[in-house]
């Protein structure tokens, strides 16, 4: 593997981090498998260290075999930090696990994947962070730059790892990254040349003692911006729309309710990106395929990005107008006797469902529930009385989710998302749409959101059969 080492102020490649260096990577995951890698490549001695038993991870061993890279399975012991320059976390692992801690204590420096593939990027670095909505935006403006042919790559929490591509894009290119805020927590250098914060809302407080703590993570982004950088913050958003006088970047704003005198808006029914005084339309909000309030948010932010780099309207346009969202994103799956069944398995939280009961116009049977992270469900009352005819629930949570609306909407206990679907077919009228949208994690009943949502479609898909036979 080649890298070339360019010497302009704004490349950052610093491969003296890397060569010759001792470090471990914690976590065989997608992102400890590419960074090891990576770093062997460019010629660090790399020792990878998992909790995992060597049996559950018969085809990374085969892997790291293949590679040559050295390994512990099983747990994390002592050799992990025995003369180390630095460790590479992966963002599953929590950093107060006691080694990590003793090595903290000892000096070592603990960085995540991100900060580390940041290092050897020559590419513009774009990332972009909220509590909701990263995943849409993010595949938003990889299919914009598409659209208007740049060299881009989508990278990040996404599921590619930042070490794996990053190679793969010249100086000339740009990386778009996903990133959450456990990513954050571990960086030093690294800096976008454009920055973006959806929205901030109470999520994760399972993991972060407060909301405080969690917006200073998510925060971190903007840390070593300078002048020469962006920040593209949410006008509508009132924790975000405060954050430009704590930046050094020039702050950019996107709204969806207010008409600002730069960055992209909404206006006589269009999305407009103005800059440097210019104004320019982009697209008929009726027009942008992916619907609801916070799609145009989504759609909105994406604008502001690809308008600071300089991407033609028309390719924004046409992006906007074909794209169709994202897998378990309020994704519909069939049309059973008229009644619509939509996919939003990727709800892990409160804020949202409150934007998938926006987001759909028919009156909704809804299927909820699945491990607690915190949220308070009180702020949902109205709308749930408003537009939720029946509520389906399920998992760790269902007990505070009916102590909560019980008085309001008749709501059912069930076992499982089949025995779910089942009964929210039977409740439901010709018109209605069965909703899963669970505000909660998944990890109390299923290994991760995408394995709830392929359940969901499964079972809908063979209820369609059912039926058609
Ligand atoms: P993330 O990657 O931040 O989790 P996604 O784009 O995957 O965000 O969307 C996750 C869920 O959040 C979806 O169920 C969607 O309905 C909801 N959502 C998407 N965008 C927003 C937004 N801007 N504000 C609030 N909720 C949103």
């Amino acid at each position: 593997m080649k890298l070339k080492v360019l010497h302009s102020e704004e490349v950052h490649v610093r491969i003296d981090r890397v060569r010759g260096k001792n470090v471990s990577v914690f976590g065989m995951a997608r992102s400890g498998m590419a960074i090891a890698k990576l770093l062997k490549n460019l010629g660090a001695s790399v020792f990878l260290t998992e909790k995992k038993a060597e049996t559950d991870l018969s085809s990374v061993i085969i892997e790291l075999r293949i590679e040559g890279i050295e390994y512990e399975a099983g747990g994390h012991t002592e050799k992990a930090i025995e003369h180390k320059d630095y460790l590479v976390i992966s963002p599953g692992i929590p950093t107060d696990i006691p080694l990590l801690v003793k090595a903290k204590e000892e000096g070592i420096p603990v960085f995540s994947e991100i900060e580390v593939a940041y290092w050897l990027s020559e590419a513009q670095v774009v990332g972009i962070t909220g509590s909701n909505g990263k995943t849409t935006t993010t595949t938003l403006v990889g299919e914009i730059l598409k659209e208007d042919e740049r060299e881009c790559r989508v990278a990040g929490n996404i599921g590619v790892p930042f070490s794996k591509v990053v190679q793969d894009v010249s100086s000339g290119g740009i990386i778009v990254l996903e990133l959450s805020s456990f990513q954050l927590e571990l960086i030093e250098e690294f800096k976008p040349k454009i920055s973006a914060i959806l929205n901030i809302t109470p999520d994760h407080l399972d993991r972060y003692p407060d909301l405080r703590s969690y917006t200073d993570a998510k925060l971190r982004l903007l840390e070593n911006q300078t002048e020469e950088d962006f920040a593209v913050l949410n006008w509508d958003d009132p924790v975000t729309s405060k954050l430009a006088p704590l930046s050094r970047a020039k702050s950019v704003f996107f709204s969806t309710k207010n008409e600002l005198k730069a960055g992209s808006y909404v206006k006589n029914g269009n999305l407009v990106f103005q800059q440097n005084g210019k104004s320019e339309e982009i697209i008929a909000i009726e027009d942008i395929r992916i619907k609801g309030p916070h799609n145009l948010s989504n759609s909105a932010a994406a604008c502001a990005i690809c308008g600071i780099l300089g991407v033609k309207t028309e390719s924004m346009e046409k992006a906007l107008g074909r794209f169709k969202g994202v897998e378990h994103r309020l994704e519909e799956v069939a049309i059973i006797d008229q009644k619509r069944f939509v996919n939003d398995s990727k709800a892990t939280n409160v804020d949202s469902l409150y934007y998938a009961l926006l987001s759909i116009k028919e009156p909704i049977l809804l299927i909820a529930g699945g491990r607690d992270k915190g949220g308070d469900f009180n702020r949902l009352k109205e709308l749930i009385q408003r537009k939720v005819k029946g509520l389906i629930l399920l998992g760790e949570s269902k007990e505070k989710i009916k102590n909560t609306f019980g008085d309001l909407v008749p709501s059912y206990f069930v076992d499982s998302l089949e025995e779910g679907i089942k009964l929210a077919f039977q409740k439901a009228e010709k018109g209605d749409c069965v909703l899963l949208s669970p505000a909660c994690a998944s990890f109390d009943m299923f290994k991760n959101y995408e394995e709830r949502g392929r359940v969901f479609k499964d079972a809908v898909l063979s209820l369609k059969k059912e039926r058609d036979d």
